[in-house]
Order: C-alpha cells, then structure tokens, then sequence
C-alpha cells in the first residue's frame, strides 16, 4: 500500500433529497442524541420559480468535519481535534462545556448537552466508519442522496459521485475547506 492518507468526505446529492427526514431519525438513534437537539438537519430552500412552476430544494448537512476546523482552533482544553482522516472528533472526558466552539462553528453544527455539561456535534459515525460500516445517515438514506467515504481513494462511491461534476460547499468564503460536498 502506498503512504495516501484517507481523507472522509460528505457527497450530497440534492435532486435527491426528499425531505423525509430519516437521516435525522437514524442518527439521533444510533447516537443517541438527547432530546431536543440533533446532529443533522435538512434545511429548507425555495418556493424557486415562478408561480405555477414553484419547487422547493432540500439540503440536507451536518458538521463538515472542516479541514481547517476554527472549533478545534479555540478548543482551550483540546477536546475538540482532527484525524488525520479529517474527521474532526470532541474527547467528552476533556470537554469543559465552555462553548467556545459553539460560538466559532460557522455552521452552527454544535449543540450543547445540558444533562451532561458539554458540546456535542456529529462525529462521521467514527464507531461505525472504523468498523467498516456506513455511517447511520447514509444507511438510513432511502433515496441514496447521502454518501460518505475517502475521496482520495479513486475507487470509493464519493469519488465516483464527484467524478466529471461540479459541486459546492457551504460558505466557502469562511476559509474552513468544509468536506461536505454538495453536487445537483
Ligand atoms: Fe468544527 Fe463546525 Fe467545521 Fe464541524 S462544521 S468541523 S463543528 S467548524
Ligand atoms: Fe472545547 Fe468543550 Fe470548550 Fe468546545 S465546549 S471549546 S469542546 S472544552
């Protein structure tokens, strides 16, 4: 095997997204995300067009598991951290619930835990992804919109969704270099 490091990324495609909100279900399940807040969402966007002709679009996100993280940057404590597979983690045994990166997180992907006193945010499955699964909002997916995997890997399905297309980021202007990648 050659040195390549993995690098894990989001690919969404939004033509696909219903708005079914399974992706939220599955992740709240298998995570076990308390009441009242959620790891991932499905915005909302439009009416678009001109009446009769009005669409409504879906996007669905999560944290971006950034490649330059400004949460792991003001982390005083070094809870918040990056692998070297991009996925960017929170060490609950060091978090002090300052909430700092709640307030540095462009996306407002954090959410804090009251019952336990400290941030919590979506964690790319890590559990899941290490033991070779799928991540739950993929899984859960029933119109195939979600993929994840390692885009420097040529043959993984993110590569294969982003070959030949153009796709975006969310507030690309914030310098944060987000790894979910959005492709119509
Ligand atoms: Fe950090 Fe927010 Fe980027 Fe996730 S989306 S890595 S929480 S800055
Ligand atoms: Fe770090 Fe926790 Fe403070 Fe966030 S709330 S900056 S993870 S110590």
């Amino acid at each position: 095997m050659s040195g390549r490091h993995k690098r894990y990324v989001f690919v969404i495609d939004l033509s696909k997204c219903i708005d079914c909100t399974a992706c939220m279900v599955g992740c709240k399940a298998e995570n076990t995300v308390p009441l009242g807040h959620w790891r991932n969402w499905v915005e909302e966007k439009g009416p678009e067009g001109t009446f009769p002709n009005l669409t409504m679009r879906f996007e669905p996100g999560n944290c971006m598991h950034c490649d330059r993280p400004p949460c792991v940057e003001v982390c005083p404590t070094e809870a918040s951290y990056k692998r070297e597979d991009g996925v960017v983690l929170i060490d609950a045994e060091r978090c002090i619930g300052c909430k700092a990166c709640l307030e540095a997180c462009p996306y407002h992907a954090r959410y804090y835990d009251e019952t336990k006193g400290k941030v919590d945010k979506c964690s790319f499955c890590a559990h899941r992804l290490d033991a070779g699964l799928d991540t739950a909002c993929v899984h859960t997916c029933m119109t195939g919109a979600r993929a994840a995997g390692d885009v420097n890997d040529p043959r993984s399905e993110v590569s294969r969704l982003l070959a030949g297309r153009s796709y975006r980021v969310k507030l690309p202007e914030k310098g944060t270099g987000p790894a979910v990648y959005y492709v119509e």
